[in-house]
């Protein structure tokens, strides 16, 4: 049925970029195979499921939304691919994205933006628009995204779905294309805050292959979840951050994050202020962190070991041939961060840019720390501004950075956040996400309150 409405409503969503029709198949008689013999399976098993193109999986591309990757099959899976397949989850196939992560609207793709299933002329958010999407479109009741600066959590967001960014070090990377190392994070996104604690305990847990990953318990998400849906919050100390309002701050967005704080109070939270003065800087300090971090790490396509390779004719060099293919490969936006995170990084200026970066990550985890010392859980908007129509900021950088204003303290800190449906705005009539904050490896109380607040 999944692949019935991916074939009717994708050419106008393009939230897939691979869809896998044969794999899914087989992949779901399996799961029928071990119910007839009467095999035990778990509580996905069966369920279908898009794969942002950021992770490898057998038998697809992975392209990063890239056309240096174009074609490019990886020999192996992820973590989290092989956890999904080990849970019987059908795999339909890749999900279009910002072209390795970067961007807020999955306009840097170099196969097309997708669109926003409320508004077709509007932009799903980003990187991982597709995924939330494929959501939004009932194309998939479940999805893989990543989240770096907020590309689960801003698409979840303006597509009305829930999208959940784990403990940095919750979930593998093993087999994620690395952005900024020290902040991607894969999570689950889906329609309802249960179902995506049933895909959080099946993808997280320790990874011996990622040496960032965890030795710890998987925080217990589904009884959470569940325990949340009685809609008692009662004893729950639920902290408003005074930074995530004013300029920039759509009005209908603020009303409906005002309303949500009301009626999270009227399930019995308690509701607290609390001031968190370094997240100010947040947004600054991660576009010096997150380029830094990619420029070291998109070294890795040199035309040699990965993916298109351009000019290569006999007549040139390896250092051509690599430049060639790097300037036809990737696009403006992926250029762009290069160039910034190498012009940090460079002697001289090191102490500066990323010196002073790195100082500032540890003032928004110390700003967290005080404020997880007075409440349970920090709430926000997650973006500040419903979707922007397709085009509107594609000439402005700057702007297209401001999506992430709410999401990025998560990841400089590395402390998980989700995204749950608030409701649409009361201007534009498009949907509002709620943004829950908590302590790392304390993910059960986000899912309880955003269960409980669903
Ligand atoms: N929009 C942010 C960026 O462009 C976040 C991206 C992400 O989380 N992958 O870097």
């Amino acid at each position: 049925a999944h692949l019935d409405r991916i074939g009717e409503v994708d050419g106008a969503v393009h939230a897939f970029l691979h869809v896998d029709t044969e794999g899914a198949l087989r992949a779901a008689r399996a799961v029928d195979d071990d119910v007839a013999a009467g095999r035990a399976v778990g509580p996905l098993a069966g369920v279908p499921l898009a794969l942002k193109d950021v992770l490898t999986a057998r038998g697809m591309p992975t392209t990063c939304g890239s056309k240096l990757l174009e074609g490019w099959q990886p020999p192996y899976d992820a973590t989290v691919t092989r956890r999904l397949r080990e849970a019987g989850i059908v795999i339909l196939g890749k999900t279009n994205m910002d072209e390795f992560a970067m961007g807020s609207s999955t306009e840097n793709s170099a196969f097309g933006p997708t669109r926003n299933p409320w508004d077709l002329d509007r932009i799903p958010g980003g990187s991982g628009g597709g995924s939330s999407a494929s959501l939004a479109a009932f194309e998939a009741p479940l999805a893989i995204g990543t989240d770096t600066g907020g590309s689960i959590r801003q698409p979840g967001a303006v597509t009305g779905t829930v999208g959940v960014k784990p403990t940095y070090g919750g979930v593998s990377r093993y087999g994620l294309v690395a952005f900024s190392s020290s902040l991607d994070q894969a999570g689950p996104c889906a329609r309802t805050v249960l179902d995506a604690a049933l895909l959080h305990e099946v993808i997280a847990g320790h990874d011996p292959l990622d040496s960032t990953s965890i030795d710890a318990p998987v925080p217990p998400v589904v009884a959470a979840a569940r325990e949340g849906a009685t809609g008692d919050l009662t004893g729950v100390r639920v902290g408003v951050v005074t930074q995530f309002s004013g300029d920039g701050y759509q009005p209908g967005v603020l009303r409906s994050f005002e309303a949500a704080v009301a009626q999270l109070k009227q399930l019995g939270a308690e509701i607290v202020e609390v001031s968190c003065p370094s997240f100010d800087y947040a947004l600054p300090a991660y576009y010096l962190i997150a380029p830094s971090e990619a420029s070291s790490n998109l070294a890795r396509f040199d035309s040699m070991r990965y993916g298109i390779r351009v000019g290569d004719d006999g007549t040139r060099s390896a250092e051509e041939v690599m430049s060639l293919t790097r300037e036809a490969g990737f696009g403006a936006e992926v250029k762009r961060r290069i160039m910034i995170g190498t012009y940090a990084l460079s002697s001289g200026y090191y102490d500066a840019y990323y010196g002073s970066a790195q100082k500032v990550r540890t003032l928004i985890t110390r700003d967290f720390e005080r404020a997880f010392g007075e409440v349970d859980v920090l709430v926000s908007p997650t973006t500040p501004t419903t979707a922007f129509r397709i085009g509107e900021r594609t000439d402005d950088p700057i702007a297209m950075y401001k999506a992430d204003l709410c999401t990025i303290p998560a990841n400089l800190a590395g402390t998980p956040a989700m995204s749950v449906p608030s409701g649409l705005s009361d201007e534009d009539g498009l949907p509002v996400g709620l943004q829950v904050m908590a302590p790392a490896l304390q993910e059960h109380r986000m899912y309880r309150v955003a269960a409980a607040y669903e």
